[in-house]
C-alpha cells in the first residue's frame, strides 16, 4: 500500500484539556508520522473559509465560533494508506458512535467538541494541508 499524506487538527476542546501529546502518541500508535506540526490560533476568517463546505449547515456559527474558542493544533500525517488510516483512529463524528479505542470514543466531549480533524479524501487532504502549511514547513 502505498506512503500517503493526510491533514490533522488537535481541536481546542484538546488542546484545552493538554492532550496535544496523548493525541498524537494514538496517531502515531496507529503507524502514522508527524512530517509538520504546528501550534495556532485559528482566526475566524480561516474557519470560516476551512469550513466552508459546510457553510449551510445549521451548525456552522457554532462550529467556527468552537473552532475560533482556543487554540489548535494544525499537522501533517504521512503513513501507509494516511487517510483511512487517520479516520479508523479518529473514530466516529458523534464520539457516542465511536468504536472503542479510537481517539473521539476516548477523549471527545461532543459531537460538535470531537477532538480532531481529518482529511477525508486525498483531494482534500492536499487542500487542507496547502491552506495551512508551507512547503518548506513540511520535513517528511
Ligand atoms: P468529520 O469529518 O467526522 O469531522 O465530520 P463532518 O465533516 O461531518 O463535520 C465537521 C465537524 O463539524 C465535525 O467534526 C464536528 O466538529 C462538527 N459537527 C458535525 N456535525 C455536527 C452537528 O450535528 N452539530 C454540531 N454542533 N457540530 C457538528
Amino acid at each position: 500500500m502505498a506512503v500517503t499524506r493526510t491533514f490533522s487538527i488537535i481541536k481546542p476542546d484538546a488542546t484545552r484539556r493538554n492532550l496535544t501529546g496523548a493525541v498524537t502518541k494514538m496517531l502515531e500508535d496507529a503507524g502514522l508520522r508527524v512530517i509538520a506540526s504546528k501550534r495556532i490560533q485559528m482566526t475566524r476568517e480561516q474557519a470560516e473559509g476551512f469550513y466552508a463546505v459546510h457553510k449551510e449547515r445549521p451548525f456552522f456559527g457554532d462550529l467556527v465560533t468552537f473552532m475560533t474558542s482556543g487554540p489548535v493544533v494544525v499537522q501533517v500525517l504521512e503513513g501507509e494508506d494516511a487517510v483511512a488510516r487517520n479516520r479508523k483512529v479518529m473514530g466516529a463524528t458523534n464520539p457516542s458512535d465511536a468504536e472503542e479505542g479510537t481517539i473521539r470514543k476516548t477523549y471527545a466531549e461532543s459531537i460538535e467538541a470531537n477532538s480532531v480533524h481529518g482529511s477525508d479524501s486525498e483531494e482534500n487532504a492536499a487542500t487542507e494541508i496547502d491552506f495551512f502549511f508551507d512547503k518548506d514547513e513540511i520535513v517528511g
